[in-house]
């Protein structure tokens, strides 16, 4: 019998550094699959699983070692690899095939799992990358074949990132009301998953869209992807600003931040009417007057990633059309480290994607 090994860069201390270490799997059994990782995104999200939480505001932390995530940790859910092994039930994928794997897993069990929407599951998650072992490594083992998606003629790196960035990007321009040629939509964070929200929503929005990040070189990367204006929300006089660039006419603001400053912002930028979509994961807590809710008759939804018929179509749409394309910023595994560092400093533009 040969066993497989995975060569993972684990972290076995809420936010400490990430080392490289030696797990053997064992044979795959049943549905489950083993993928040789060649490529893997890395996403904000990881920042904060390693802090160990979120910022819920207020001075309170979410805590994902209270919610039962167990030490070691490899992180890493924006995977695209070569399947190596197949289980002895796997009859839909074969070996050799390309993939991206769909790593948001829920119990498979629960009412919303049934309807598809796993990432929702309101039991136990099991994500790759966060519960279960994901890309930060060379080898990663996937439960179950139906969370493969070959990628065809797509480039591997760019289509990793549609396993969080892309899926999440797609979920909340989704969220966004039909619009016309007069509207504008606001994109606020163009970060990686911001930048792809840009690049989604002038492949398929009629709307202008003015895109706000107080970094310069991110602000011209949006511009390069399809945004019409570009902002730097610490400007003085920011929103009256932006405000007026718009006519006013702000129909929807997608909120990739998920800060106080920028969830105000985008609340204070639609017009009547307007939705604003809650992204991002920065954290704190979402504060607007009662009364305006009534008076602006907006509408406050939030978007968290997607579910695997997402990156099915978004990997459909890929192949399809040609998508702008957002900056990659393609490193080496062993730098995972100093990557994760940059990141958490906001010193990357677009998306890092690691190679084993
Ligand atoms: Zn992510
Ligand atoms: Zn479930």
């Amino acid at each position: 019998m040969k066993y497989l090994c995975a060569h993972r860069w684990a972290f076995n201390l809420w936010g400490g550094a990430l080392e490289q270490r030696e797990d053997v799997l064992q044979p795959a059994t049943g549905h489950e699959v083993t993928v040789r990782v060649t490529h893997c995104g890395m996403c904000h999200s990881d920042v904060h699983i390693l802090a160990g939480g979120f910022d819920m505001g207020g001075g309170k932390l979410s805590s994902f070692e209270r919610a039962g995530v167990k030490l070691p940790v490899t992180m890493g859910h924006e995977i695209v690899g070569e399947v190596v092994e197949i289980g002895p039930d796997v009859t839909d994928v074969a070996l050799g095939a390309q993939v991206v794997v769909y790593p948001w897993l829920g119990c498979g069990e629960c009412a919303v799992c049934k309807t598809g929407d796993e990432h929702l599951c309101v039991k136990a998650a099991r994500n790759l990358g966060i519960q279960l072992p994901g890309g930060y490594a060379d080898t990663v083992r996937v439960p179950h074949s139906r969370y493969l998606v070959p990628i065809g003629t797509l480039e591997p790196a760019r289509a990793a990132t549609f396993a969080c960035a892309g899926i999440t990007a797609l979920g909340a321009i989704r969220k966004v009301p039909t619009t016309t040629a007069e509207d504008w939509v606001a994109v606020i964070g163009c970060g990686g998953v911001g930048m792809t929200g840009v690049a989604l929503l002038s492949a398929t929005s009629k709307a202008k869209i003015v895109a706000i990040d107080p970094d310069a070189a991110k602000r011209e990367a949006a511009l390069a992807n399809g945004a019409t204006l570009a902002f730097d929300p610490g400007m003085a006089d920011a929103f009256k600003t932006i405000n007026k660039a718009c006519g006013g006419n702000i129909a929807a603001a997608i909120d990739f931040v998920g800060s106080e400053k920028s969830s105000s912002l985008a609340v204070s930028l639609v017009r009547r009417t307007g939705h604003v979509v809650i992204v991002g994961l920065f954290g704190g807590e979402f504060k607007m007057p009662l009364p305006m809710f009534a008076l602006k008759s907006i509408t406050i939804t939030g978007s968290y990633v997607g579910g695997l018929n997402d990156l099915r179509e978004l990997v459909a749409l890929a192949q399809r059309e040609t998508l702008p394309s957002i900056p990659l910023d393609i490193r080496q595994l062993n730098t995972v480290n100093q990557a994760l560092d940059d990141l958490t400093h906001g010193r990357v533009v677009g998306r890092v994607v690691l190679q084993p």
